[in-house]
């Protein structure tokens, strides 16, 4: 291919790589891949100075400014960091910025692998807050900062005017937790700490951001109108650490590069036993007089430079293939290798989700590979080195389901291979532990081993079963006390009265997870109409789309499914939303109680009017709009009649809330 047909396609390529990772948070490749990508854009035009376009994104800084939010001007551009991905380039590096002063020494930091944002505080006080968006103009994401606990709400009130620059990160354990229940929720899960950063952040409520845990390293003074003369960069990471900042973990002084190179390996050794991802090692000017001299190119400054580690990958030997059968069927196979030590902590897995990965892979029991950590966290094959036995080729995966021996198919544009038996008890198994689980059914006590000697005793076909079991059932199981058994006969009896959203969210339908059941239950009310919508219906839900909608026709069409619904009927399962009856319909009103209701209680009548918006008061006055009136009342109907107030029957009052 000609230079500059490549370099067009270079460009499209990573401008459309760029806006997945900065705009949708939802990145499509490696950052090693992208940086390779541009590594090679960048050769071709230093090659071909005249073909350099200004849509390159070797000339601008990356990321646009979503509509969703309000727009922040940057002051000062927010700017990119030029990469150095060999020690070479950072000494090219030191040799360029000492000229401008041959003393000078550089500051060493952790480059942190989160988002970009600008802090503002005005008279001591948190007034403003911003993503980097294009460099000139970020997004106001004020109120949703205002939710990390260690930004400040306010500092020292002599300091007039104060920009700080910092990364907001999600740690890795949090990371790692929030993966974990949106897999269980069947939601779209975040690819890595910083994509989940940049998403939390990048979102319109603030109790997301705050539930997220958040978390931020401050790595520059901007502006500054206050009282202390700050003449390098150490020391005003110092002087934000008093006053109250996260600053970044570790900012060391170095006279030489070569001091430099030897903190950043250290770095890297410790990379990985950090609680947070770092991408590299930030190398800064630390004498701020000589950044205003050095200048900026159009996208990053001039004194500073970032040093990309690369991803640390090792060799291991596979030794076995395991099938799992998931709820829907779907086997997955999982590579189990030699254990080894990577980015970090001792792995010894890794899925090879479907055939056609193993056949791209051309991976097979016995063979050598390498493996590394997806964004230095989910392990994953990359290559096989060599072949136990050439002859072999891939692995491939049965044609018959591991557990209960059915045909397995391959639906048409599909990668995924199922199992055919609708009573496959490794299905049955998975199915049952979703239905129990926290977020769905939540009976506490029927986990996975309860469950899976439950299958293996048949007294468990479907879901509905759980519904039948008798103390004794459960008694008989292995290592199963009495007290257990009851508690969860307690937890199985106390399911029946969940919200409706739980229970479609237990059915496990495909696409459908916590978010878009609720959704489900509090548009439609009950199950019954969520049964006889149609797609057109199912897609009025706002954020309802049409995979989702076609799922849910689906599901509701199968017999076994309808049977299944039928059954929990009758063992008592409720099957209403009992969000859709709050509405509020005695907003403004006030109620008076008084008198022996026919059949409520006062306080569940009173409860009755909040849930509906109303207010119940202790005594009747102008403001009063319903006396609800029971038997034996006494002076408060008098002076609710005398004023010409509503008196209402239980009757009555049930009428306006049906
Ligand atoms: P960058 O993120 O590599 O570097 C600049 C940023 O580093 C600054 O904006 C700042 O927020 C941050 N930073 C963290 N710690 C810092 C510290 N101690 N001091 C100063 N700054 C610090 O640059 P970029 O232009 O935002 O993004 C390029 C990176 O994004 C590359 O690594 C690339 O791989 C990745 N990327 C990946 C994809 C993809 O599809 N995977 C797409 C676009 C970009």
């Amino acid at each position: 291919m000609q230079d500059a047909q490549r370099m067009e396609e270079l460009v499209r390529l990573l401008n459309h790589y760029s806006n997945a990772y900065y705009n949708e948070d939802d990145p499509e490749i490696e950052d090693y891949e992208y940086d390779a990508l541009m590594n090679e854009l960048k050769a071709l035009e230093a090659k071909h100075p005249d073909l350099v376009t200004p849509a390159s994104p070797t000339q601008h800084v990356g990321g646009v400014r979503s509509s969703a939010f309000s727009p922040v001007p940057h002051a000062v551009r927010m700017e990119s960091l030029q990469d150095a991905f060999s020690f070479a380039e950072l000494e090219d590096f030191a040799a360029r910025v000492k000229e401008a002063d041959p003393g000078l020494r550089f500051a060493v930091e952790p480059k942190i692998d989160g988002l970009s944002v600008s802090l503002e505080y005005t008279n001591g006080m948190f007034t403003r807050g911003s993503t980097r968006g294009d460099g000139d103009t970020g997004e106001d994401i004020t109120e949703n900062l205002r939710r990390i606990r260690s930004i400040p709400a306010s500092i020292d009130p002599s300091i007039a005017f104060l920009e700080v620059r910092g990364e907001v990160y999600m740690p890795r354990e949090v990371f790692l937790q929030l993966v974990a229940k949106q897999e269980l929720n069947e939601e779209k899960v975040f690819k890595n700490p910083r994509n989940a950063a940049a998403g939390s952040l990048r979102q319109k409520d603030p109790r997301v951001t705050a539930e997220r845990q958040l978390d931020i390293f401050c790595f520059n003074v901007q502006q500054y109108d206050g009282p202390e003369d700050l003449i390098s960069h150490k020391q005003s990471i110092d002087y934000l650490k008093r006053l109250g900042f996260s600053t970044v973990p570790s900012c060391t002084l170095c006279t030489t590069i070569e001091e430099a190179e030897e903190e950043i390996r250290g770095i890297g050794e410790r990379r990985y036993t950090l609680p947070f991802d770092i991408d590299g090692a930030v190398i800064k000017v630390d004498e701020l007089t000589l950044r205003g001299s050095l200048g900026s190119t159009a996208k990053f400054p001039k004194w500073a430079i970032a040093y990309k580690y690369p991803p640390e990958e090792k060799q291991t030997t596979v030794t076995d293939i395991e099938i799992t059968v998931g709820r829907t069927g779907v086997l997955t196979p999982t590579a189990i290798f030699e254990p080894v030590l990577v980015a970090g902590s001792v792995i010894a897995r890794a899925t090879l989700h479907n055939q056609d990965f193993i056949n791209e892979k051309g991976v097979n029991i016995g063979d050598t590979i390498t493996i590394r950590k997806a964004g230095d966290i989910i392990p994953e094959v990359v290559t096989v080195v060599s072949h136990a036995d050439p002859a072999a080729g891939p692995f491939r995966l049965p044609d018959v389901c591991p557990s209960c021996g059915a045909p397995v198919t391959r639906e048409e544009g599909e990668a995924a291979v199922r199992c055919t038996n609708p009573s496959c008890p490794a299905q049955l198994l998975r199915i049952l532990i979703h239905f129990c689980s926290k977020n769905a059914m939540d009976m506490e006590g029927l986990g996975d081993s309860v469950l899976e000697q439950l299958v293996r005793e048949d007294l468990i076909h479907t879901p509905a079963d759980l519904y039948a079991l008798r103390a004794p059932d459960l008694a008989a199981l292995d290592r199963l006390g009495e007290k257990s058994a009851q508690n969860m006969l307690a937890a199985i009896d106390a399911s029946r009265g969940n919200d409706l959203y739980r229970l479609l969210f237990a059915f496990g339908i495909r696409h459908v997870g916590e978010k878009a059941s609720k959704l489900l239950a509090e548009h439609f009310g009950t199950l019954d109409a969520i049964m006889e919508a149609g797609r057109d219906e199912l897609l009025e839900i706002e954020g309802f789309g049409g995979i989702m909608a076609d799922s849910v026709v689906d599901y509701f069409r199968k017999p076994e499914s309808r049977e299944l619904v039928e059954r929990l009927r009758a063992a008592g399962v409720n099957m209403e939303s009992q969000k859709t009856t709050v509405d509020d319909r005695f907003a403004g009103k006030t109620f008076v109680l008084t008198g022996t209701l026919p059949t409520y209680k006062r306080s569940e009548a009173a409860a009755l009017i909040e849930q509906y918006g109303g207010t119940v008061s202790g005594s009747v006055s102008k403001k009063t709009d319903y006396l609800l009136a029971g038997e034996s009342a006494g002076s408060k109907l008098d002076k609710a009649n005398a004023l010409g107030v509503t008196v209402l029957s239980e009757d009555e009052f049930n009428d306006m809330i049906r």
